[in-house]
């Protein structure tokens, strides 16, 4: 099985409320925010050793970012991928959700010879979960989302997929697709010898004529969607604190409130 995980550096949890907009280009300033491997493409590294460890194979961790990326590549190498690849070109700046599809996908298919493709179920900064979609619609390849448990069969998958209520039991054709959610598995820690080992191997950086992309599909120009105007919200105003000698009297006077105002 070679397994193929796309991965994005995101800023880290707890920093992202340090992440500022900048008014001119409507784009996020991550600059100098600490960053972690966004938390499901961990979940999908972790399956893919799992399978990996299963049934043998490779797995190929990629990602499309600035050249600290290298630093999320390297703790899935410590982790025990393979091979990482760093899609890093000044001109990939500014991709939209498409444009990002369209370097993956070209990057998947330089390297050809894949079994299954993992990505998280959605960025959690970007947040439009439409990264796994748009790269398996791209690569004419099935596509299942939201996986919580996934079994390789021969030539197929099945893979459970969450739902509101429950989950429903689905089977597709490799070479396929699959977002996983945090369900699935717990990420292991990298060993101490993993991490020795991941410091001493070469992360392959490809740019856009390895990726055989023409400037215009890629980058601002090669993103259809356009950002009118990007801001945050006004802090909400304070609210009113309900005093009372006891929590009765609290919770008598809410009551009030709420009825004065006719919301009960
Ligand atoms: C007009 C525009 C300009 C933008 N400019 C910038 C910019 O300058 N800098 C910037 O950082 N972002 C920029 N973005 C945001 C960037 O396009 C998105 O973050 C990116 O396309 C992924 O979308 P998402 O974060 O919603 O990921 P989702 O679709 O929610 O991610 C789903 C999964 O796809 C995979 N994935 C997502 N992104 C990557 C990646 N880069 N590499 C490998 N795998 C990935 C992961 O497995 C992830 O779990 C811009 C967006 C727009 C609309």
């Amino acid at each position: 099985m070679n397994i193929i995980v796309c991965i994005k550096q995101v800023p880290d949890t707890e920093h992202l409320h340090e992440v500022t907009i900048n008014p001119e280009s409507n784009t996020l300033n991550r600059t100098g925010i600490p960053s972690i491997i966004n938390p499901f493409d961990s979940n999908a590294v972790e399956e893919a050793l799992r399978i990996k460890e299963k049934l043998g194979g490779k797995v190929t961790v990629m990602t499309m970012g600035p050249p600290q990326a290298e630093n999320a590549l390297r703790e899935t190498l410590a982790m025990g991928a393979d091979e990482a690849i760093l899609l890093s070109d000044i001109k990939l700046a500014g991709s939209d959700t498409w444009a990002t599809s369209v370097a993956l996908t070209r990057a998947i298919e330089v390297i050809g010879d894949y079994d299954l493709i993992l990505f998280g179920k959605q960025a959690i900064d970007g947040d439009t979960a439409q990264v796994g979609p748009e790269v398996s619609e791209l690569l004419a390849i099935p596509l299942i989302t939201y996986a919580r448990k996934i079994e390789i069969l021969d030539g197929k998958i099945k893979v459970e997929r969450v739902l509101e209520e429950g989950y429903e039991v689905l089977e597709a054709k490799l070479p396929c697709a699959v977002t996983v959610t945090k369900e699935i598995n717990e990420p292991r820690f990298a060993s101490m010898r993993g991490i020795l080992k991941a410091r001493k191997q070469e992360i392959l950086h490809w740019n856009l004529e390895k990726l055989k992309v023409k400037e215009e599909e890629v980058g601002l120009k090669g993103s259809p969607t356009q950002v009118i105007r990007i801001f945050s919200p006004p802090p909400r105003p304070k609210g009113e604190m309900i005093e009372g000698e006891n929590t009765e009297e609290k919770v008598a006077k809410l009551l009030e409130k709420l009825k004065s105002h006719r919301i009960i």
